[in-house]
């Protein structure tokens, strides 16, 4: 995505050197989220993409994909699944394991959430390495969804995240290098 948005946006993220640990560059969204006119331009930006895209489930990554999922679902008129750590969700789960830049972990989604046929664009707020997007796709792919479309607010093209996504479309406003 290209548009003068993007620097505003870009300019509200605060990065933290050397967090949660030492090495990693922490792209830290919450200081976007206290400015609501760029908090806005950036649901703006995904859903001036998605609103015709005929997007029936958005599918929200723990916890900062919910922060960006929901306004983008609520506003193109499709359903919202959250995508959540381990032991969260009381119905019955389907689970994928994954890397994470630090650590590894596990993402559950409700089965009955999303029915076969349904078209997903799956939100988080940052890719890195793409093991947690990979996972994602997993999720939804095996209950017979086609994922449309992955978005994130934040890439770190270093990581190569996007190599190993299989070709899937992933739409990000800010590159960090
Ligand atoms: P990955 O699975 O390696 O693509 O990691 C992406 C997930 O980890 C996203 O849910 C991010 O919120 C989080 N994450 C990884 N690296 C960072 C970073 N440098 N700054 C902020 N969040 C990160």
């Amino acid at each position: 995505v290209s548009d003068p948005r993007i620097y505003g946006i870009k300019a509200k993220i605060r990065v933290v050197p050397d967090f949660p640990k030492k090495g990693i560059m922490f792209q830290d969204i919450t200081t976007l989220l206290l400015d609501p006119k760029t908090f806005k331009d950036t649901i703006d930006l995904f859903v001036e993409r998605y609103r015709d895209m005929n997007i029936s489930v958005v599918a929200g990554i723990e916890a900062r994909g919910f922060i960006f999922g929901s306004p983008i679902a609520l506003a193109i008129g499709a359903k919202f699944v959250p995508l959540r750590k381990p032991k969260k969700l009381p119905g019955e789960v389907i689970f994928e394991e994954y890397e994470l830049e630090y650590g590894s972990d596990r993402l559950e989604m409700h089965v009955e959430a999303v029915d076969p046929g349904d078209r997903a664009l799956i939100v988080d707020d940052l890719i890195a390495t793409g093991g947690t997007l990979c996972a994602a796709m997993s999720l939804l792919e095996r209950v017979g969804a086609e994922v449309v479309e992955c978005a994130c607010v934040i890439e770190l093209p270093e990581l190569m995240g996007r190599e190993r996504l299989g070709g899937k479309p992933l739409c990000v406003l800010i590159e960090y290098r």
